[in-house]
């Protein structure tokens, strides 16, 4: 036991990363990650963080000893992953082990979204199927749809995967083509919009993508549109969308996650066209433990062998000083 490194987790964190980091650190825990929130104490002594929470320069800064920030998640925006790296502190996330669960939530937001399969539930339940009859017929179906993928990385090339299993095809727009796949690529996203009906995004959150979905991407989409959310609110301007989702713009949208979470604007949930889930992209007990035990590996591996398992790029580069 490392029980002379102290790990500090601000915030949540699943049972199981902070079973592991007590048996091989020593863990201290704030509610959340707020300087103020700092004793002398830990200002001398954190030298790892885990999290799933907005870590920010002003943070890392209070933390002269600190050398490792393991997030939980492989969407990193929520740390200033530049600031550490300019700083000597590595930086992991966790790819890989919800890949699949994430591209499984992406398709079954879709088929709901464009089946109606929640609303039509809500109708079983709610007595009407023996009141009122049969649940209406759909407008939308996915026969015939074209896909374009928002973000054709890990998770996105999982989901393209099941698209074409679906019979559907697949384009896509990131800011290189990817080698080795044949998907018809798209330079800009307005290009991808204006060459498909269904939008599906796993795209980063950060200021590389920032409101990249608008109001000319989600009208390029048509009025058989549909767009899927699977990546970061951020990434779409949401009155526009609301505007969108209201005016006929597009046909219905199928959200994870939202710009302000868990704000979710009643706007928004007044829209019958949307379908909205509580960023559960990854949210199974199998993969949550995964990506648990991974943020835990990382920092096993960069306090024991100098290496992180799974660093973000911008601190690819760095080894363990130690
Ligand atoms: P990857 O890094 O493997 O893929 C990201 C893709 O986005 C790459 O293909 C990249 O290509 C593309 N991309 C990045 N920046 C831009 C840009 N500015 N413009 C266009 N394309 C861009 O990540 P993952 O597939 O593992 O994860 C993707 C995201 O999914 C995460 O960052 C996270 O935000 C989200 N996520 C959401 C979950 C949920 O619960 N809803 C769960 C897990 C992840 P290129 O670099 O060539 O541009």
């Amino acid at each position: 036991k490392r029980a002379q490194t102290t790990i500090l987790v601000p915030g949540k964190l699943p049972s199981r990363a902070l079973e592991r980091i007590e048996e091989q650190f020593h863990l201290v825990r704030i509610d959340r990650a707020d300087t103020a929130l700092l004793t002398d104490e830990m200002k001398q002594s954190v030298e790892g963080i885990a999290a799933a929470t907005v870590i920010d320069a002003a943070f890392i800064d209070a933390l002269p000893k600190l050398r490792i920030i393991a997030n939980f998640g492989v969407g990193y925006d929520s740390v200033d992953a530049a600031h550490a790296g300019s700083r000597g502190v590595m930086v992991t996330n966790t790819p890989d082990v919800l890949t699949e669960e994430v591209a499984d939530t992406a398709l079954g937001l879709l088929i709901n979204t464009v089946r109606e399969l929640p609303k039509a539930e809500a109708w079983l339940r709610a007595g009407r199927w023996r009141s009122d009859g049969a649940y209406p017929l759909t407008r939308a179906t996915l026969r015939g749809r074209s896909v374009g993928i928002f973000g054709l990385g890990r998770i996105g090339r999982a989901i393209a995967r099941r698209v074409e299993a679906f019979g559907l095809p697949v384009s896509y727009h990131n800011r290189r083509p990817v080698e080795g796949v044949d998907y018809e690529y798209h330079p800009t996203l307005l290009s991808l919009a204006s060459a498909v009906d269904t939008l599906i995004s796993v795209a980063p959150g950060g200021a590389a993508t920032h409101k990249a979905v608008n109001a000319e991407v989600l009208a390029a989409l048509g009025p058989n549109g549909v767009f899927v959310n699977v990546g970061r609110g951020s990434t779409v301007d949401e009155p526009a969308l609301i505007e969108a989702l209201r005016a006929g713009t597009i046909l219905a949208a199928g959200l994870d996650v939202f710009a302000d979470e868990p704000n979710v604007p009643e706007a928004l949930i007044a829209c019958e066209n949307a379908c909205l889930l509580p960023h559960v992209g990854s949210a199974s007990l199998h993969t949550r433990q995964a990506m648990a035990d991974l943020v835990v590996d990382n920092l096993v591996a960069w306090f024991t062998r100098g290496r992180a398992l799974t660093p973000v790029a911008e601190t690819a580069h760095l080894v363990a000083g130690r």
